[in-house]
């Protein structure tokens, strides 16, 4: 089977007929969500690829998106918040697919505990700048670590320490305790360590 588009949009529009007649789909830039919104014939291949899509959820936080034999990559992996592993992240036509499996009563993805990461967020919780690993803030108690691009480790450690602070309040209530019948400020447990001012 040859690669289904090689030239110009019109190419790709023999798509509508895909289905049993092998023709392949290649997902990039050029069929993504975002060229969907501008591009009505990109919008209706991809309604059709997303129709014929099996969604499943995969390994606790995780959907695997099967888009079929006739579409590349056929297997897409989309996390619990909305990004896919392709190229594509949230332009993924399977990130549309999972929020339709959602809509019609599909089983939702586990999300991880607040202040846990399984990967390097694609954008910073706290300033929604661009974040990057830091594996010196790896631990297996808070997962994969991170710093952001305005904010380095300050931002981590805020988004943290609000992990926990909700967390904590979550456990007074429950053993109905009133934070503010305390002192002063009590000390928040950070079981790897906590020291935002060094590396
Ligand atoms: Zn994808
Ligand atoms: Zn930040």
């Amino acid at each position: 089977m040859k690669p289904f588009y090689k030239g110009d949009i019109q190419d790709q529009l023999i798509m509508h007929e895909w289905g049993s007649n092998g023709i392949d789909v290649c997902l990039d830039h050029r069929l993504s969500n975002s060229e969907a919104r501008v591009n009505d014939e990109v919008k209706k291949v991809l309604a059709s690829v997303i129709r014929q899509a099996i969604v499943k959820p995969f390994h606790d936080y995780y959907y695997r998106v099967d888009f079929g034999p006739g579409v590349r990559p056929q297997y897409h992996i989309v996390s619990h918040d909305f990004y896919c592993t392709c190229a594509l992240e949230a332009d993924c036509a399977a990130v549309i697919a999972v929020r339709m499996y959602l809509r019609d009563g599909g089983e939702p993805a586990r999300m991880p505990r607040p202040g846990y990461f399984l990967t390097v967020p694609h954008a910073c919780p706290i300033c929604g700048s661009r974040a990057y690993y830091q594996p010196k803030l790896s631990s297996k108690n808070r997962g994969i670590g991170w710093e952001c691009q305005s904010g380095g480790k300050k931002c981590y450690w805020q988004n943290e320490l609000a992990a926990l602070q909700v967390a904590y309040a979550a456990k007074w209530k429950w053993l109905e305790i009133d934070p503010s019948a305390f002192k002063k400020l009590p000390l928040f447990d950070f079981k790897d360590g906590y020291d935002p001012d060094h590396d």
